[in-house]
């Protein structure tokens, strides 16, 4: 791929004696992660494009079926093998993921849980059948979510209790475009925004300067746009995931305390450098209060944007920084 790509390269100097402007070209997917992933670049032309988007299209496929709790494919143990079988050798990215999850368990005071898989899929079927579940049937769920029950020692992962499960849903696609744009950058492609189902990941600029990523209000339309260079920009929200019943909004993100969707918030959105960390703290600050999330995402020198359920608008300080 690299050495096509600098061929491609040569012999672009060698036709005109000059590079030409680059153009912006963009690439929609809909089959990684259960959502839509949108690739644009300013690229020298639609070929060289094309190499970078299949290349990414690839990575992503390849991550979507590492995390995948849902389905199994030949060759791969995966997280829905992993849940199956409760133990085994899993690939490095499964085993760097998990082990970030149990810091973020820490990091985030148990709300971000990558064990709560049990009590996920209740609600996942809930979200389906449109009708919420009864406590008495998510209390006994609850039981089986223990962190310190999931270890990993060397390429093995291993889970004690044999009615846990685990669920990546939080961090999965920030990590996934994190590490397909490291890939992206790699090949050579320096200028380009990346969303993941709204996990958004921006690298370099395009013409006239940084990327602009509007951030959607929970209410339809869009809150806020911000200009972001090398930085991730992720939203956990409310208004994408959801069901009403009798009147009442479930969503799904769970606070593992009451078993229910999280309700102080519509939406947090966060910046900062590495979208797999966005990803980690915007899940986590969406479940934490205010102060504990301001905490939280200056150790990890982020911004924050929360909507309150009140529609109340708050920010960091250095979050309006990027509005200007
Ligand atoms: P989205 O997937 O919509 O981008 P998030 O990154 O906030 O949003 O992740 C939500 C997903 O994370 C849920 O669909 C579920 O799979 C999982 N999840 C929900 N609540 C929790 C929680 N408290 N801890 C860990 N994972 C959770
Ligand atoms: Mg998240």
């Amino acid at each position: 791929m690299r050495r096509l790509l600098a061929a491609m390269a040569a012999s672009a100097v060698l036709l005109c004696g000059c590079s030409p402007a680059p153009k912006k070209y963009s690439a929609v997917y809909t089959d990684v992660f259960d959502t839509a992933t949108e690739f644009a670049a300013y690229c020298d032309s639609r070929e060289e494009f094309d190499l970078y988007a299949e290349a990414l299209h690839d990575e992503l496929l390849r991550l979507h079926k590492i995390f995948d709790i849902y389905d199994e494919y030949d060759g791969l143990f995966n997280a829905a093998s992993l849940n199956k079988t409760k133990s085994g050798g899993c690939p490095s990215e499964l085993i760097e993921l998990t082990k970030s999850a149990v810091d973020w368990y820490d990091l985030s005071g148990g709300k971000l849980n990558i064990a709560l898989g049990s009590v996920l899929s209740l609600w996942h079927d809930s979200r389906e059948s449109g009708i919420p579940p009864a406590m008495e049937d998510l209390k006994p769920l609850a039981e089986h979510c223990d962190i310190d029950d999931i270890s990993v020692e060397g390429d093995i992962i291993s889970i004690k209790d044999p009615q846990l499960s685990l669920d990546f849903g939080a961090l999965a696609k920030g990590y996934a475009a994190e590490k397909a744009a490291e890939l992206l950058e790699s090949v050579g492609c320096a200028d380009f925004v990346l969303s993941v189902g709204g996990n958004v990941v921006a690298r370099g600029e395009k013409p006239g300067g940084s990327w602009e990523i509007g951030i959607s209000s929970p209410d339809g339309g869009i809150l806020t746009t911000v200009k972001v260079s090398d930085e991730a920009v992720v939203t956990s929200g409310d208004y994408q995931r959801y069901f009403e019943y009798e009147g009442v909004r479930y969503h799904h993100i769970i606070d593992p305390q009451t078993l229910m969707p999280a309700n102080l918030w519509r939406s947090v959105t966060v910046i900062c450098k590495s979208s797999a960390d966005a990803d980690a703290l915007s899940t986590a600050l969406f479940c934490l209060d205010e102060q504990s999330g301001r905490i939280l995402a200056e150790n990890f020198g982020a911004e924050a944007l929360w909507v309150s359920s009140k529609g109340e608008v708050i920010r960091t300080e250095g979050f309006e920084d990027y509005e200007k």
